[in-house]
């Protein structure tokens, strides 16, 4: 006779764990299902939120059964959340989570590996490994190490310590950057980078002041010649250039910078050359990938979003470096505790983590189910479908199409009258779409996010979402123009009646 479990609050035999599993995976289903036929997002107030989930009692004192927890759960958290798993999901850069990935994280966390050292991991680790190789392979990055972390700003942040280990000529590791004398190392990016660099720069203690924002060309990539002048004064002035960063779809427009005249600028003065394309590098995988983008291939470290355009779910980024051996010389410290054979793989000691979940197998469990050809023709996909969305709204008489890069595409409302001489009229148009947006993103029948392109206000659609189709492309100017006329006629009204405070 085997002796009983021990008595503990938590524990759970097999048929209680089957019967509770199943029936969440049953509500799940039916509650994914319905996703596509609701509203993108509810309209509710933090105090709605907390009435419904019971938000505001204090820590409870005796347990409760957890069938009945489980039961009651999913329903109201479906009610009050956002779904980028809807088709009509255009926000930010958020992706709907791959099915299979749902499942992955589930097997991953009732396996529990530590994936920081092989011997707690050991077939985490591999997984691991064959998913970062595969991602490299995939965009075509030649990669010597890499690994999963949280996301695009935790995978650029660790590249820019990767960098600033080999660059700096002194010892920065013990140093830190005062043991410099004075050797300022400083970083350059374009104006269009997202803010990862700044808080990169600021915990690293480099500081802020020591990126150079270059200016960009008007469609929006880095002015390359603009680069080298300013490197070059660097280097007059006795300053260090460490690192140059070349974005693979920007955050606002989905623009790449001239990846290749960075790499060439980069190689001849020796300095580390980072590309960001934790959005868009997904895309070097189509067949029709431009020249500019597929060039990430010459970047010494490279961060992409396996829950941007390979649907992970959320978590998961990826920091990948050329050369063998860059990431465990910005990391590794071998501490008298860990005694983890030196010849094996042990994540620890390649990132700024120490326990590590397994975010691979979401990641690699997708890879496999789809294959790369799977992928290429649902990011080719979302971009024909951009590119669909942008003539649509070119075609409108009261839309203006201001960019379309990668899967994004950037637009506003303008009034048939003030169509002639948008100029003239950009204040107006900029409070128009900041209400527009507003609206939209409240009303629930599809969500856009918004980006300011020279000085103008745009509302701003990206699709990195396999559940979207034409129709719901379609969809959007109709939508827009609608609340844009309505808007725009309050503001009209409200401004007429001399109450300009109140739009
Ligand atoms: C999304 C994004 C980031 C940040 O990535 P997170 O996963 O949100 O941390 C950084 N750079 C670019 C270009 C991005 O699109």
């Amino acid at each position: 006779m085997t002796a009983p479990l021990r008595e503990a609050p938590l524990a759970m035999d097999a048929a209680q764990f089957k019967a509770l599993g199943h029936a969440l995976v049953d509500q799940i289903a039916d509650l994914l299902a319905a996703v596509p036929a609701g509203p993108v997002t509810r309209d509710c107030t933090p105090s709605m939120i907390r009435d419904a989930l019971d938000l505001s009692s204090p820590l409870p004192e005796q347990g409760m059964d957890p069938g009945e927890l489980l039961a009651r759960l999913p329903g109201p958290l479906f009610a009050h959340s956002l779904f980028n798993a809807h088709p009509r999901f255009f926000g930010y850069i958020t992706a709907p989570p791959a099915p299979i990935g749902v499942l992955g994280d589930f097997l991953a966390s009732a396996l529990n590996p530590n994936v920081g050292s092989w011997i707690l991991g050991p077939a985490a680790t591999e997984i691991e490994a064959q998913t970062v190789r595969w991602i490299a392979q995939l965009i075509g990055f030649p990669a010597g190490d890499g690994l999963l972390v949280t996301g695009g700003n935790m995978a650029n942040i660790v590249c820019l310590v990767a960098a600033r280990a080999a660059a700096a000529p002194w010892d920065v590791r013990t140093g830190g950057i005062a043991a410099g004398g004075g050797r300022e190392l400083v970083a350059y990016a374009s104006r269009e980078t997202h803010t990862w660099i700044q808080k990169a720069a600021d915990i690293c203690g480099l500081g802020t002041a020591s990126i150079r924002w270059i200016d960009t060309t008007p469609d929006l990539r880095m002015d390359v010649g603009a680069l080298e002048r300013a490197i070059d004064a660097d280097v007059a002035a006795g300053r260090l250039p460490f690192l140059v960063v070349g974005t693979a779809g920007s955050v606002s427009t989905g623009a790449v910078d001239p990846l290749g005249d960075i790499a060439a600028v980069c190689r001849a003065r020796r300095i580390w050359f980072h590309v960001d394309g934790a959005y868009g590098a997904f895309a070097a995988a189509v067949p029709d990938a431009s020249a500019d983008l597929r060039a990430l291939a010459e970047a010494d470290s490279i961060a992409v979003d396996p829950h941007k355009w390979l649907y992970a779910p959320l978590e998961a980024g990826c920091a990948i470096v050329r050369e063998t051996g860059a990431l465990r010389r910005a990391f590794a410290y071998h501490p008298p505790y860990y005694r983890f054979e030196e010849q094996l793989l042990n994540f620890v000691e390649y990132g700024p983590q120490n326990s590590r979940g397994f975010r691979a197998l979401k990641v690699w469990l997708a890879l496999r189910q789809a294959g790369a050809s799977g992928y290429r023709r649902m990011i080719a996909g979302d971009i024909a479908l951009s590119g669909r969305l942008a003539d649509a709204v070119e075609r409108h008489a009261e839309l203006e199409l201001l960019t379309q890069s990668l899967s994004i595409t950037t637009f506003r409302y303008v009034p048939r009258d003030m169509r002639q001489d948008v100029a003239a009229h950009d204040e107006y148009l900029n409070r128009l779409n900041a209400s527009l947006l507003e609206a939209l993103q409240h009303g629930g029948e599809i969500f856009v996010s918004n980006a300011v392109i020279a000085g103008r206000y745009a509302l701003r659609a990206c699709i990195v979402n396999f559940h979207t189709r034409a129709e719901d492309v379609d969809a959007v100017p109709p939508i827009v123009a609608a609340h844009g006329a309505r808007i725009d006629a309050h503001m009209r009204a409200t401004i007429s009646r001399g109450d300009v405070t109140s739009t």
